[in-house]
């Protein structure tokens, strides 16, 4: 039943930035290791780890201390937003405490619902006040909630405005799964959208669409790992190194080099999460 068998392993592409994982999951864990040695071998210089809870926001913010390529990121995903009670004050006091370069996973996921939709939206728009309050972008899990995620941000977004800079985007769609008219919308009030994994879907027509059209400027690329993993290890458990897979597809799409993708879409990912990109000749 061996799904390894005939998967080759990525091949290399220099200067990538994974926008969005979560190694910590017990499908990683034991052997995160193996996995982030294999990201930095196919050239990836940093990584964004994203929690969906206080404990797993706190594991990312542990990963990275421990290596400057790694990134962390807090929030309280949708699918636990009815925790938000007995989450808050911790969730606020490890924001404040800082080591943090966003505030997510947040937003609305009305496929699943897993909490109400009421406590949902609480949660993020509480979560969408600290991003604000100490001047960090967010980070968007929107799913079957297209109209809904969108009226709350552009909302919150003519409120708040640029407030981390003119030149700065204030947040990502995480996974982005609209069609390309409500990506334009997304762009014009100051988010990326970051291409995951699923793009390399053969049925995908709407995501391939997207990765076409969204100028490079204002794309990410990212795995989502342990889930979305792309062609040809689809059905596999997905890890960083395979965004380089992703990035190619994308550029395969564009008709560009797959070198003009990382690098483009690595310094969009410095740009909104402030971090500095390692330089590319292994130091
Ligand atoms: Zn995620």
């Amino acid at each position: 039943m061996s799904k390894k068998r005939t998967a080759p392993p990525p091949q290399p592409l220099p200067g990538l930035v994974d926008a969005h994982a979560h190694t910590w999951d017990r499908q990683i864990e034991d052997e995160r290791e193996a996995v982030l040695e294999r990201a930095w071998a196919t050239g990836l210089v940093a990584i964004v780890e994203v929690g969906v809870d206080v404990d797993t926001s706190l594991k990312c913010r542990a990963f990275a201390q421990a290596d400057p390529r790694i990134h962390a990121v807090a929030g309280l995903h949708p699918h636990e937003a009815s925790r938000l009670p007995e989450q808050r004050d911790a969730l606020a006091a490890a924001v404040a405490g800082g080591g943090f370069v966003a505030v997510g996973e947040i937003g609305l996921d009305f496929y699943r619902n897993l909490s109400p939709p009421e406590a949902q939206v609480a949660a993020f728009e509480w979560q969408l006040g600290l991003a604000r309050e100490h001047d960090l972008p967010v980070v968007i899990h929107s799913r079957d909630a297209d109209e809904e995620c969108f009226a709350i941000l552009e909302r919150w977004a003519g409120r708040v405005g640029r407030y981390l800079g003119p030149d700065r985007e204030i947040g990502m769609m995480h996974c982005y799964a609209g069609d390309v008219g409500l990506a334009q919308r997304y762009l014009d009030i100051g988010f990326l959208i970051s291409v995951p994994g699923t793009v390399t879907y053969p049925s995908n027509q709407r995501g391939q669409q997207v990765a076409r059209t969204v100028p490079l400027a204002r794309m990410l690329t990212e795995t989502d790992c342990p889930y979305l993993t792309p062609v040809p290890w689809r059905g596999r458990r997905n890890e960083p190194a395979y965004v380089a897979a992703t990035a190619r597809f994308i550029a395969s799409l564009r008709g560009c080099e797959a070198d003009e993708v990382a690098r483009e879409t690595a310094a969009n990912a410095a740009r909104l999460f402030d971090f500095t990109l390692a330089s590319g000749d292994g130091a």
